[in-house]
């Protein structure tokens, strides 16, 4: 994986030491020696991280970083801030300005590496959920990518894995007043406990006895319940090596003993919003997945769905040689409740309508709405008599009871006319099938309605 790393200082030869560093280890590096300059770059999309000096004349470091972590289209590029001020205080600042890690000058190049890596890592990951995301808002659905940026980092269920109590007290009372926290001192039943609660941050002590932390950190990474949980070390300054080699391994962020307090608030911030918003990109993914198959009246199938999976289920019924057969229903009248009772009065009756098909039908049949008020029904493995029988049941059920409209206050009766078929040996597709049950409802309309036709087999 090639990142892009981008390198802000105004001084040159900061600029040139970096570069040749990040060259070596064959990362392509832009530069740039201003903040206006780098958020413009940043703006166009060619950095996938950002490398950024505080001390800049102009626009300062932290500004920069608030700037980027402010906009929608920037937010989710990771910012390390490159500093020779190693005060608590500054790293803070960085931390509140919304950075994702720091380095202090003069740049230890292993923790270098490991960070940039680690980062680059992250970084393709959310591109590759922007993207989808993407892909789903020009479905013409809500803009999962501007949800997903808004989040305060609160309130977060945080599982804390330490078996020195000095230590894990610490961790716990200063999140416990932000977040839900737990703690485990068991590494084997934290793994479990991870995994059925399936925790938005878990710390992990590096200093277990007779046990290594990073090993559990791993195993978190990899177990499909946790691996989208973020993790973060905590350990000595003498686990350096192994805190490294975490950030290879794909663990989010660290801390080093004694624990700041702000620091530690400020990581575990960044982190929890980091895993929302992944997540709520995943989510906004599926769901608009879901959308764009889901007419949004009824809550059923739409015309878009049936076609794809009417087609699929025909091309293996006549594969296998099997029964299949589809329902067309059509409310009789129905332009006449809108008349009558108004169109709001009309959604109810359709709302009504598709719950008493759904309810008269099996999980295997296909229901969808194909606009209007009518709706169709695919089912598999059935005989043209059977699928008769189902129909004769929908029918029923539609009959049978008043509809309530104008939220129950008034009642309606319905029917409904619905025309069967069955798939035939000579059929080449499901349309064939479709112009069957459609002559045959017509032919249910004409003979009085509220009745089931079926077609010849
Ligand atoms: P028939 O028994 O011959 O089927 O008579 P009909 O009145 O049901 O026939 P027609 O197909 O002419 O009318 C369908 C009506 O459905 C017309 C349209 O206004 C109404 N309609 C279509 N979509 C919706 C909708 O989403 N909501 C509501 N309330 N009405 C709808
Ligand atoms: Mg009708
Ligand atoms: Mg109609």
């Amino acid at each position: 994986m090639s990142a892009r790393v981008l390198v802000v200082d105004d001084i040159l030869p900061n600029v040139k030491l970096l570069e040749a560093k990040l060259s070596a280890e064959y990362f392509d590096v832009l530069t740039a020696s201003n903040g206006p300059d780098a958020l413009r770059i940043c703006a166009s999309g060619a950095a996938d991280i950002v490398l950024l000096d505080v001390m800049m004349p102009g626009m300062d470091g932290f500004e920069v970083c608030r700037r980027l972590k402010a906009s929608g289209h920037t937010s989710h590029i990771p910012v390390v801030i490159v500093t020779a001020l190693d005060q608590p205080s500054d790293r803070l600042k960085g931390l509140d300005a919304g950075a994702d890690d720091f380095l202090t000058k003069p740049i230890d190049d292993t923790a270098l590496f490991a960070r940039v890596r680690s980062l680059a890592r992250l970084k393709a990951m959310t591109d590759e959920l922007r993207n989808r995301a993407l892909a789903s808002r020009d479905l013409g659905i809500a803009d999962p990518i501007a949800a997903a940026a808004s989040d305060n980092g609160e309130r977060a269920s945080i599982l804390i894995v330490d078996d020195r109590p000095s230590s894990s007290d610490r961790i716990r009372g200063a999140l416990e007043k932000v977040h839900k926290v737990e703690l485990e001192s068991d590494p084997q039943r934290a793994l479990i406990r991870a995994a059925e609660s399936a925790h938005e941050l878990i710390i992990v002590s590096l200093d277990l006895q007779g046990f290594d932390g990073l090993r559990l950190c791993t195993q978190l990474r990899s177990l499909e319940r946790t691996r989208n949980s973020a993790v973060l070390m905590v350990g000595e300054g003498e686990d350096r090596m192994r805190i490294l080699r975490g950030l290879e391994l794909g663990v989010h962020d660290f801390l080093v003993r004694p624990v700041d307090r702000n620091e530690l608030l400020a990581r575990v911030k960044t982190q929890v919003k980091r895993k929302r918003y992944a997540d709520r990109l995943r989510d906004g993914v599926q769901s608009s997945i879901e959308m764009a198959v889901t007419d949004q009246l009824t809550g059923l199938h739409n015309r878009r769905y049936l076609e794809t999976h009417f087609s699929g289920l025909f091309d293996e019924s006549a594969m296998r040689a099997r029964d299949l057969a589809v329902l067309m229903l059509d409310i009789d009248k129905f332009k006449l409740v809108n008349d009558t009772y108004g169109h709001d009065a009309g959604d109810e009756v359709l709302r009504e309508f598709a719950r008493r098909v759904k309810d008269a039908t099996r999980i295997v049949d296909v229901v969808a709405r194909m606009g209007g008020e009518e709706i169709v029904v695919v089912l598999p493995e059935t005989s043209l008599g059977s699928a008769a029988a189902v129909a004769e049941r929908i029918r029923h059920h539609v009959q049978s009871e008043p509809f309530g409209i104008r939220g129950g206050t008034a009642q309606i009766s319905v029917t409904v006319s619905i025309g069967v078929a069955s798939r035939r040996a000579g059929d080449q597709s499901p349309a064939q099938m479709m112009k069957r049950a459609d002559e045959a409802l017509y032919k249910a309309k004409g003979e009085g309605r509220n009745r089931v036709i079926a077609a010849a087999a």
